[in-house]
């Protein structure tokens, strides 16, 4: 008999079951925002490189100060303004844990990243929802602002998880002005939306300002988990003295500075991703019954009749996987493609065609 935990977990811990992404192995993997690409072979071999010369008997820098000040440089800012975390994930939930607590709410839009709501719920955080649109996923932008008045914080997601859309900096700028809450731009897929859509250099001028960015989707580096948060130094301060300090091990902070400095060789890559989204996004507009939103990120959200049945067909018929997300609210018989290499996006689109003759 297996031991009864109800009256012995946190009553926020309630609930909670492990994180589990549905993953089979499939041929084609689109299912999870991955950078499909390979590496180019200058950024693999600085990897290579760099991780061959850590000694691995030593405790890593707990504040990773020379990844610091790489990310710094990247966005022109000060060491001060930089925190690395264990994948972004990491530092959502530091923040919540820092900022949170009964009586101070976070203010998200769904359907968006459902890590902010979990993390915050185990924060003991209050979430309140405000909803997009039903149709176009538009954020309520008025509803959103007085939302926030009375709220700790507010995340606006840019290109958002998963309906693809960039935050329209008017907002950004209302709820700085309008509001006195901390505002988080989890800017995770910024890499792939137009040059100027990031706001990381408002943060110098506007304190309440935190811009999550993260190794994970245009750096094609998602086993690493890093991720960082460019913010005021004050904020860097307190999350720097509340996260756990070895969280980002050495051969995390030397890949990340590898990748970082060749950063300029993983450009083409984001250009191919761009080009192919929208040359994928051209090719699934010509199959009937399929509803596909416009997106700035490494994915597009479609919506398919049975997309549940459509999404198992495809894994167990074409061994091409994609994400379900069907079963969430706001977005029912919703699937998310990820760009992928040109070879795997002309598979997806071989295999969906075959699979919705007949619809409409
Ligand atoms: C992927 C993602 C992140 C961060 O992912 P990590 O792998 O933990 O760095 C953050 N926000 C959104 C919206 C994401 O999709």
């Amino acid at each position: 008999m297996s031991l009864d935990l109800t009256d012995r977990v946190r009553p926020a811990l309630v609930g909670f079951e492990p994180y589990d992404p549905a993953f089979t192995p499939c041929e084609v993997n689109l299912s999870a925002n991955e950078n499909t690409h390979e590496l180019p072979p200058v950024v693999r071999e600085a990897i290579n490189a760099a991780l061959v010369s850590t000694p691995l008997n030593r405790y890593p820098d707990p504040l990773a100060n020379d990844l610091r000040d790489v990310l710094a440089a990247r966005h022109g800012v000060e060491r001060g303004s930089v925190m690395v975390g264990n994948g972004g994930d990491e530092i959502l939930f530091n923040l919540f844990f820092a900022f949170g607590g009964a009586g101070r709410s976070l203010v998200t839009c769904p359907p968006d990243f459902s890590e902010y709501a979990n993390f915050a719920t185990m924060c003991e955080m209050p979430v309140k929802c405000v909803w997009r649109d039903a149709d176009t996923f538009a954020i309520d932008a008025d509803a959103l602002v007085e939302a926030t008045k009375d709220a700790a914080m507010a995340v606006v997601t840019s290109p958002n998880n998963p309906t693809g859309d960039l935050v329209d900096h008017a907002l950004i700028r209302r709820l700085l002005d309008e509001t006195n809450a901390l505002v988080l731009v989890d800017e995770a897929y910024v890499e792939f939306a137009p040059e100027g859509s990031s706001v990381v250099s408002w943060v110098a001028d506007n304190p309440r300002l935190m811009v999550l960015r993260t190794l994970s989707k245009a750096f094609a580096l998602a086993g690493l988990r890093c991720g960082y948060l460019v913010a005021d130094p004050s904020i860097i301060d307190k999350l720097s003295a509340i996260r756990q300090i070895y969280s980002v091990d050495v051969l995390a902070q030397a890949t990340a500075i590898a990748a970082v400095n060749e950063r300029e060789a993983l450009r083409p890559v984001v250009d191919d991703i761009k080009a192919e989204r929208e040359r994928l996004s051209l090719l699934l507009g010509n199959i009937p019954g399929l509803r596909q939103w416009p997106s700035e990120a490494n994915f597009i959200l479609v919506r398919v009749p049975d997309a549940s049945r459509v999404r198992q067909l495809l894994r167990d018929e074409f061994s091409i996987l994609v994400r379900d997300f069907s079963y969430a609210p706001g977005l029912t018989d919703c699937l998310r493609i990820t760009v992928g290499t040109r070879q795997e996006n002309d598979r997806l689109v071989e295999a969906l065609t075959e699979l919705m003759k007949g619809e409409a």
